[in-house]
Order: C-alpha cells, then sequence, then structure tokens
C-alpha cells in the first residue's frame, strides 16, 4: 500500500506534533505570553497511536514526534514503546523526534532502550548568555548534558539552527566547528514566516543561499549522495568530518519532492507546512467513525495536498501562516 499525492509524490512520512506545549519560548517560535490549549482539545495518546496506525496501513514509514516540546508530553515513552511495537512487523520503519533537548539527560536512556536511533536537537547557538535570549529564560548546559548522554546511548543526533539575523550569523563557523568536533551533522535552516511572534519577522530572517555562497568559498562543498529524504540539501567537505544540511524554504523551494504530512496536537492533518488548509480528524475520532473512514479522509486529504507552499517574507509583502511553529512542530 502506498500514498500517492494528487502531484505523484509519495508520503510515506508522517510528523506528529504531540503537544503545544514547551518548556522553552523561542523569540522566532512564540510569543513570550502563549496561550496554550486546553488538554481536552489535545489528542490523547491513544487517539495519536490510532491515527498513526491508520497512516503505517496506508504505507507510512517514518513517524516524527514533534510538539511543543515532546518531551513534556506527559507518558510519551510508552507511546513511543507502543509504536516501537509496530516496527518492522508493519510498513513503519523508524520512529524519531525533535527535541529542545533539555529533558534528553533525563530520556535518552530509555529513548534508545525503545528503539529511537536518530534524533533532532534544535540548538541556535552555543553560547549560554545568548542561547539564554533566544529561548527567553532556558539554560544550555541541560541540553549539552542531553546530548551527551544520548550520544553515549549510542544515538545519532543532527542539530538544527535557524539561522537569524543579527543575532547567530556571526556564530555560524563555531556551530561548524562545535559540531564536528562531536561528529555531529548540524543543518541550518531559514526562519518561516509562521504566525507573528513578537518580533517581525522581517528582522529576524536572513537568506540561506547567500551564507551558503559565503561558506561554500571556506569549505568547498561536494553535494553529499546520502540524503535523508526530508527537505535538506546535505553538504560534504574535505575539511569536515560531518555534514552540512540547508533547508530554505523562502530562497530555494524543494516542494517537488515532499515526502511528508503533519498531524497537530489537536488532531489537524496539514497537507502542507507553508498553506493554512487542513482536515481535522480530531471529531472524526471522538465521533466514532471506523478506521476504513478514517482512511478515506486521509486519502481524500492527499488529494487536496498542494503543490507548494505559500509563504513569503519581504519589505513589501508578507505571506504569514494563521499558526506558530508548536502547532505543527516544524
Ligand atoms: N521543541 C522542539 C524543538 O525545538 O526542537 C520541537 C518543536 S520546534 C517547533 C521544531 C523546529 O522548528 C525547531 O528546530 C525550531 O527551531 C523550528 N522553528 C520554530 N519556529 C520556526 C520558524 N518560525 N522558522 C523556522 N523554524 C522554526
Ligand atoms: Fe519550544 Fe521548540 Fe518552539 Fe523553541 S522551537 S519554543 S523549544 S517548540
Amino acid at each position: 500500500m502506498q500514498l500517492i499525492d494528487q502531484y505523484l509524490r509519495k508520503i510515506n512520512y508522517l510528523r506528529v506534533s504531540v503537544t503545544d506545549r514547551c518548556d522553552l519560548r523561542c523569540v522566532y517560535c512564540m510569543k513570550e505570553k502563549m496561550q496554550f490549549l486546553p488538554r481536552k482539545d489535545i489528542l490523547t495518546l491513544e487517539e495519536i497511536e490510532r491515527l498513526c496506525d491508520n497512516f503505517i496501513d496506508l504505507g507510512v514509514e517514518k513517524i516524527r514526534l514533534t510538539g511543543g516540546e515532546p518531551l513534556i508530553r506527559k507518558d510519551i515513552i510508552k507511546l513511543i514503546e507502543k509504536l516501537n511495537y509496530k516496527k518492522d512487523k508493519t510498513n513503519l520503519k523508524e520512529i524519531t523526534l525533535t527535541t529542545n533537548g533539555t529533558l534528553l539527560k533525563k530520556y535518552a536512556k530509555q529513548l534508545k532502550k525503545n528503539g529511537i536511533e536518530r534524533i533532532n536537537v534544535s540548538l541556535d547557538t552555543i553560547n549560554p548568555e545568548k542561547y539564554n535570549k533566544i529561548t527567553r529564560f532556558g539554560n544550555i548546559e541541560k541540553v549539552f548534558d542531553g546530548i551527551n548522554e544520548s550520544l553515549d546511548e549510542g544515538i545519532n543526533i543532527k542539530i538544527n539552527t535557524v539561522v537569524i539575523k543579527d543575532f547567530n550569523e556571526d556564530e555560524i563557523e563555531k556551530l561548524i566547528n562545535w559540531t564536528d568536533s562531536k561528529r555531529i551533522d548540524l543543518t541550518f535552516i531559514e526562519v518561516m514566516p509562521m504566525e507573528e511572534t513578537d518580533v517581525s519577522r522581517e528582522y529576524q530572517f536572513i537568506s540561506l543561499t547567500e551564507i551558503f555562497d559565503k561558506l561554500n568559498k571556506k569549505y568547498n562543498f561536494k553535494k553529499s549522495d546520502n540524503n535523508t529524504g526530508g527537505p535538506a540539501r546535505f553538504y560534504n567537505s574535505d575539511n569536515l568530518s560531518t555534514r552540512i544540511g540547508f533547508i530554505s524554504p523562502l530562497t530555494n523551494n524543494f516542494c517537488a519532492s515532499c515526502n511528508r504530512v503533519r498531524v497537530s496536537s489537536t488532531g489537524k492533518l496539514f497537507m502542507c507546512l507553508g498553506q493554512n488548509d487542513y482536515v481535522d480528524f480530531r471529531d472524526i475520532m471522538r465521533n466514532d467513525y471506523s478506521d476504513n473512514y478514517i482512511k478515506e479522509k486521509i486519502r481524500f486529504a492527499l488529494n487536496i495536498k498542494p503543490k507548494k507552499h505559500d509563504f513569503m517574507i519581504g519589505s513589501k509583502i508578507n505571506k504569514y501562516m494563521k499558526r506558530h511553529m508548536n502547532v505543527t512542530g516544524g
């Protein structure tokens, strides 16, 4: 069984936001004062599992848990344990997560035990004061401890860094050297115009295409064949032991090879990160519809998956999404 959308793209990757809440408030992701959803609106772990089961039956091979911060969701390990049980007995081949890393020290062992082999950790700076500022109150030592613990457990880590104008542009090479010394991959990401935070996107955005061109002079990048199936373009360099990735949705569109859809913590299926349309599965599940009906709705959603995202940041035109990134988890 395969899920193919109207543009003949094979969709085999599901990202699930397990909570909209977070223990940090990164300035490009959230407002300082966020209104989080009442718990009754959030899918239960059983509902998440049921939705995943239906996607897996239809051909989904990879599930990424995200948020908000996935590791603050109560009993998240129980969900991972249940999903892990399905691995290799069904279409499911990989479970992974994107985390801010603050709770990794506590959970690394249990994650590894329950089949998590790779994790993306979001870290925009390695400077403790700057980290505290960009996350509004975070303590970077917790993230360093979490990364080290995960590496000790044998979990592969990739660092995701959002490049923010006048904040971490000057740290790019430091981040490259730091990840290189730890032998972990690093991906740079362009700021995307999800719902307004307290600072206008125009003041946060910087083109990664420009940054790539500057870095290329020093690193003489060679395109890596080993792609992770995501939107990042990965490069090797003779000067580095690790790979550097670039995710540049605004300056280098990658929608033609999109293989994913996203479920929000309330059960809305977003077919595209950069569009506002969704199909709501919470009411379907809470009104006792059958799994066959859920599958029918998933196929319907794939038939209306748009060709490409529709966001834009500019001095004259801005096209924002009507939701913050914690709704769908990136
Ligand atoms: N809390 C977890 C974390 O930070 O990794 C998972 C959820 S977070 C929303 C997922 C990713 O989205 C993070 O790498 C974060 O840096 C990124 N992100 C958040 N807001 C963004 C924005 N406006 N543009 C680009 N990336 C963003
Ligand atoms: Fe939380 Fe991740 Fe958003 Fe930062 S990027 S506020 S860690 S959800």
